[in-house]
């Protein structure tokens, strides 16, 4: 290789592994808290005001910044607006979980039924500083026919919307539904749910890494494992999974 070459090549060789190794660091599990159907009843024994203010001083607390999915109906007057505010000036972002909390899944409930109830919502999230284009189905439910679904899909994108997912777990509604019966009774119940959340996001994060591994790299945590569809060098020794490679 002539000299020129070497330095050409180098040039573009340096910004290269500097992406890499940058790309290496980025490889740390993460996780996303997201909240949805925000309400101003009481819970628990305890004011929506302080629920909300409890939940707003723990992600402040851990410089947490989250995503509030907001269903219309729920927060729909003087106090609803003064719940999300509060969100907001926190810095959270404020997304749309339509207005009714239909379930799309029923054949009863028509697109053009969905849609409307969609746009609905937006009047109350979209003027908030931190609104974004995000749009969570309520019930993760996307529709009970592959007409429903892809015409919803074209909806979702021609408002320039993306579906707000959850990939970890989205149970804790059901927790929370037996503890706010039984909070009053045996406050011991709490870290249930702190168990829970966290052997879920445990669970989380390995799968995360299994997709986060790159073409051509090792993972290197060997509990993970790396299942990359294009990649010719992940080996986890011993691994059952017909899928790792
Ligand atoms: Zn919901």
């Amino acid at each position: 290789m002539k000299r020129r070459d070497l330095l050409r090549y180098a040039a573009v060789l340096v910004p290269v592994l500097k992406s890499a190794i940058a790309g290496a660091e980025q490889k740390q599990p993460e996780i996303a808290f997201t909240f949805d159907d925000p309400k101003t009843d009481e819970g628990a024994g305890l004011s929506w005001q302080d629920i909300n203010h409890r939940i707003l001083g723990a992600l402040a607390k851990h410089g947490i910044k989250a995503v509030l999915f907001v269903t219309g109906k729920r927060v729909d007057g003087e106090q609803g607006r003064e719940l999300i505010t509060a969100w907001d000036k926190d810095g959270h972002a404020i997304a749309n979980h339509s207005y009714s909390h239909l379930f799309f899944n029923d054949d009863s409930v028509t697109l053009a039924q969905f849609e409307s109830d969609f746009l609905r919502d937006e009047p109350l999230v979209r003027e908030y500083p931190h609104f974004t284009r995000l749009f969570r189905f309520p019930f993760f439910k996307e529709g009970d026919t592959a007409e429903k679904r892809d015409a919803m899909r074209s909806f979702l994108l021609q408002h320039q919307y993306r579906v707000g997912r959850a990939t970890i777990d989205a149970s804790d509604w059901v927790i929370s539904q037996r503890l706010e019966k039984r909070a009053a009774a045996t406050p011991k119940s709490r870290p249930i749910l702190l168990r829970r959340v966290l052997q879920a996001a445990h669970l989380g994060a390995r799968t995360m890494l299994r997709f986060t591994c790159s073409p051509g790299t090792q993972s290197q945590h060997p509990p993970y494992r790396c299942v990359a569809p294009q990649c010719a060098q992940c080996v986890v020794p011993g691994s059952a999974d017909p899928n790792v490679h």
